[in-house]
């Protein structure tokens, strides 16, 4: 009979947990190591504002931890407007996805889940592990794979791959609050995803299932040094909703009446904050010779901007489990850590040209297909689907000719 493989991940997120439960449920020993444990997660500040696509849904409701399926607001579609001169937006136009999204307060979901794993037999270690620590990980485990997030903690393991990382800062100064209704009734908010588009960033706005109940996740992207970077200075909650609601007045008029009656959901309700977009050579090696894999941020952080690195990080999740459950009881040798991430980036790097193409000004082109979408459907649907599945995106918009031939064969 053969042994049973010991693997460990490093980090418990949206990717690490997802792999350590789809493993578990193939009967694999995972350890989870990470530095928080679950109350402190659920009891801590905003994580993120994690809108999750179908295709990882998809994969939440195969491994049976799609908890709050029938609880969380459905994601319906997306509500687009761009900032003009007058407070209507110069364009605007919605369009529903082809399958509802979902999202989920990370502190919610990653708590429940690791809690979870434990509960199915798990093993997790709390601690916070140093690249100098991953050794004696290697040592014990046949396969260590690290799912810490995104920073600069491992930079040493993992470097930037320059080909993939067109950015050396941060292109987005980020502001989120979570708001809820001052009144009895709900807040009369678009039930899909509100994005806005201004010069000086973007609003993205969503319905999300939190800590204490739905709430509405308001988020500014601000190009540094203008009028939406203003998060610096701003460190309490109360402050910080003052400050959104003045940019949404300002900025994105048209939005600002469907919060007209919205206040702070909680004093842990609001994250500030810069996010360096990057690729990382995904194999470290570490002092001993040995080899380790990165995953989800780890590997490749990308800006909120385009909400795909918790998706990216499920997707991460689902390939490299598929590989360890195909390759058996070979080692996982170099060879195998680096066909794992490269099947990963197949579909990743989509997300990620999506995410650094909508840091840069939109071409030309871009703002043509924006504004076809308000007269052709058609158009509207198969932008809002780009954020469910961004090779849409790269085999259609970022090629001018492709986008321009389509608009005209749409009479656009
Ligand atoms: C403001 C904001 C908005 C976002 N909105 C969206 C969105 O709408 N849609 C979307 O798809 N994505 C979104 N994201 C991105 C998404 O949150 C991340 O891509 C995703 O959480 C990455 O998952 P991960 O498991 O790789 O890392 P993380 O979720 O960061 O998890 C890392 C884990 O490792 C632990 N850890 C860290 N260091 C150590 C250590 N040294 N030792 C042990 N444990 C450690 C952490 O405590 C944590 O548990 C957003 C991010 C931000 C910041």
């Amino acid at each position: 009979m053969s042994r049973v493989r010991r693997i460990v991940v490093v980090g418990a997120g949206q990717a690490g947990l997802v792999l350590a439960l789809g493993l578990q449920k193939h009967g694999y020993a995972v350890t989870v190591v990470t530095d928080r444990d679950a109350e402190t997660i659920r009891a801590g500040r905003l994580i993120s504002n994690q809108c999750v696509f179908e295709p990882a849904l998809r994969r939440e409701r195969a491994l049976g931890i799609n908890f709050w399926d029938g609880q969380a607001p459905e994601i319906l579609g997306a509500s687009f407007g761009l900032a003009g001169d007058s407070p209507e937006p110069a364009i605007s136009w919605q369009a529903r996805f082809d399958h509802p999204a979902q999202s989920v307060d990370q502190r919610v979901k990653v708590s429940t889940w690791l809690t979870a794993f434990a509960g199915r037999g798990g093993e997790v270690r709390i601690g916070k592990v140093s690249p100098d620590g991953l050794d004696e990980y290697a040592r014990e485990f046949d396969l260590v794979l690290v799912a810490a997030g995104r920073g600069p903690q491992f930079d040493g393991l993992f470097p930037r791959d320059d080909r993939h990382s067109p950015y050396r800062e941060p292109q987005r100064t980020i502001g989120i609050t979570y708001l809820v209704s001052g009144r009895d009734e709900p807040l009369p908010t678009y039930p899909g995803l509100t994005f806005g588009l201004s010069q000086a960033g973007e609003l993205f706005g969503l319905p999300v299932q939190s800590v204490r109940g739905p709430v509405f996740g308001l988020g500014f992207f601000g190009v540094p040094g203008g009028p939406l970077d203003v998060w610096d200075d701003v460190t309490d909650t109360d402050e910080h909703f003052a400050v959104a609601m003045a940019l949404l007045r300002k900025q994105f008029p048209w939005v600002a009446e469907s919060l007209a009656d919205a206040r702070p959901s909680g004093p842990q309700d609001a994250l500030r904050g810069r996010v360096l977009p990057i690729v990382r050579e995904p194999v470290g090696t570490l002092p001993s010779g040995a080899k380790v894999l990165a995953m989800g941020d780890a590997a490749v952080t990308n800006d909120p901007i385009a909400g795909q690195g918790a998706n990216m990080a499920a997707h991460a999740a689902a390939v490299y489990e598929r590989r360890i459950l195909d390759h058996g009881d070979r080692p996982f040798d170099e060879a195998f850590l680096r066909g794992t991430f490269a099947e990963y980036w197949e579909k990743a790097q989509h997300a990620t040209r999506l995410s650094n193409d909508l840091l840069a000004p939109p071409p030309d082109h871009v703002l043509a297909t924006l504004d076809a979408a308000q007269r052709v459907p058609e158009v509207a649907h198969r932008f809002a689907q780009i954020f469910p599945d961004p090779a849409g995106y790269t085999s259609w918009l970022t090629d001018e000719e492709i986008s321009r031939n389509y608009l005209a064969s749409k009479g656009a």
